[in-house]
């Protein structure tokens, strides 16, 4: 078996649908799952939706409701041609663009989003694709067969970020999935999308269809999970930021994590653990170029100095100095227990004798979070930042390549430097501003002698 997962642009159009349809035509001796996104800018769509409905904007939610439903039905009707199976199709999605119009009615007179309601119309992007997906296998003569998300992909009631249920999920994939791929058919099923016991919808976050393809493929002990995406694999940086970027042929399932967390959002952060937990092999392939390399994500990928550079923008930075100019024992303890507390996770860390630094993501309980601190020592708080990360696992085996990372930023104004634990990953908080020249600079540093474009680093 083995999950095939496709993102948005690669089921944006009749076209790109198509070329899924074929990629997956070619794999039909290994047992092939489908995961699809929602097709590229939906699911924004349905969020800037909701957030209109909840304040009141009811008739301007609604022409969202209609925009969507005019997209997906001339896309319906692109694959199908107009006729008998268009219009079931369109018959199909249609109960769920109402169901989205009702929601909408009603959260504008609720004034007020719930998480748990956010996820209910997030959901239906992922729940129209696959719809989609399904008939125009079918009308490419491959026995393709939708598996709801809700049964499948268990989750806790986390809404908006969901924590997956492996043993439910895995108990459920024997159930729902794995009898279908012996039979010879082709369960597709939308990415994004869980649900609580009580079968109440969830998400598991931005980006989130990668995650159920790893979790698919570790319930389903799969031969490999592929993710089909706009660009030709991992590359040694973002190709929107930096025009030299090489495709990375193969990279370790630690750098590859790394790379994700810190902005790399081909992959969405916790791919790789399900995949790394059962030794999967992930693959990442574009859709648009089938015929590429791709990236191979694995243990034993080579160990370089650095594979990669990331980066994201917006981060905070707080800092807490100790009022009594030293650590008093259990000082750490009650700075991370407040932030964890307030469910905050703190992404990069940094130390000396009396004050302790930390970057956050998430910053919607900062305010509560400051006023605990305040009683731990003083604390400041640095907005508008950004982290650059260099990735590589032998990043701190290499002399050279820390001081090199430091000369090519030089000018640049450095707040915050850490080298993680395992020596794979030096992250430099700079100005929000500064992350874009920073990864450039840095390519070039670590990658000026690349051949142009296209070509593969080994
Ligand atoms: P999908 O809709 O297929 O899930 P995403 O937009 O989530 O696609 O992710 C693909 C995008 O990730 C690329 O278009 C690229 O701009 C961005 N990206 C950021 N960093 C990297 C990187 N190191 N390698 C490849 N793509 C990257
Ligand atoms: N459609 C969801 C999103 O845009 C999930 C995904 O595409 O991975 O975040
Ligand atoms: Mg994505």
């Amino acid at each position: 078996m083995i999950v095939v997962k496709f993102g948005g642009t690669s089921v944006g159009t009749a076209a790109a649908i198509r070329s899924t349809a074929e990629i997956v035509r070619g794999r039909m001796s290994r047992g092939p799952v489908v995961v699809v996104s929602a097709l590229s800018g939906v699911t924004n769509v349905l969020l800037s939706m909701a957030d209109q409905a909840a304040a009141g904007k009811l008739i301007l939610a609604v022409q969202a409701v209609e925009g969507l439903r005019s997209r997906h039905f001339a896309e319906a009707e692109e694959l199908l041609g107009r006729g008998a199976a268009a219009e079931e199709l369109c018959s199909e999605m249609s109960p769920l663009l109402d169901d989205l119009a009702s929601l909408a009615e009603a959260l504008s007179i609720l004034g007020h989003l719930t998480p748990r309601s956010l996820d209910a119309i997030a959901a239906t992007g992922e729940m129209l694709s696959s719809l989609l997906v399904v008939a125009a296998y079918g009308a490419a003569g491959l026995p393709a067969e939708g598996v709801d998300a809700h049964q499948v992909i268990l989750t806790d009631a986390t809404f908006t970020k969901a924590e997956p249920r492996p043993d439910a999920i895995a108990t459920a994939a024997r159930e729902h999935i794995m009898p279908r791929v012996r039979a010879g058919r082709i369960p597709v099923i939308g990415g994004f999308v869980g649900a609580t016991g009580e079968g109440i919808t969830t998400t598991l976050g931005r980006g989130g269809s990668d995650y159920s393809a790893s979790l698919l493929g570790a319930a389903l002990g799969a031969e490999a999970i592929e993710i089909w995406t706009d660009v030709d694999g991992m590359l040694t940086a973002d190709p929107r930021v930096v025009d030299g970027a090489r495709v990375i042929e193969s990279i370790r399932f630690d750098e590859a994590a790394e790379l994700a967390s810190f902005g790399a959002k081909v992959l969405h952060p916790n791919t790789i653990a399900p995949a790394v937990r059962v030794g999967i092999p992930v693959y990442v392939y574009n859709t648009h170029n089938p015929s590429g390399t791709g990236t191979r994500i694995t243990f034993d990928a080579p160990r370089r100095p650095v594979s990669a550079i990331a980066g994201k923008t917006p981060i905070t930075v707080v800092k807490v100095r100790s009022s009594r100019m030293l650590f008093t024992p259990g000082f750490l303890r009650r700075v991370f227990e407040t932030f964890e507390r307030h469910r905050t996770s703190v992404d990069v860390v940094a130390t000396s004798e009396v004050s302790v630094s930390v970057t956050l993501d998430q910053t919607h309980r900062l305010d509560a979070i400051l006023m605990e601190l305040a009683a731990l020592g003083d604390t400041s708080v640095e907005r508008a930042r950004g982290v650059v990360a260099v990735v590589g696992a032998g990043l701190a085996d290499d002399t050279d390549a820390m001081a090199r990372a430091l000369a090519a930023i030089r000018g640049i104004h450095v707040h915050m430097l850490s080298l993680s634990a395992t020596g794979i990953n030096l992250t430099i908080i700079v100005d929000a501003d500064q992350v874009t020249p920073a990864i450039r600079r840095l390519h070039t540093a670590f990658f000026a002698d690349a051949p142009p474009r296209g070509q593969v680093l080994q």
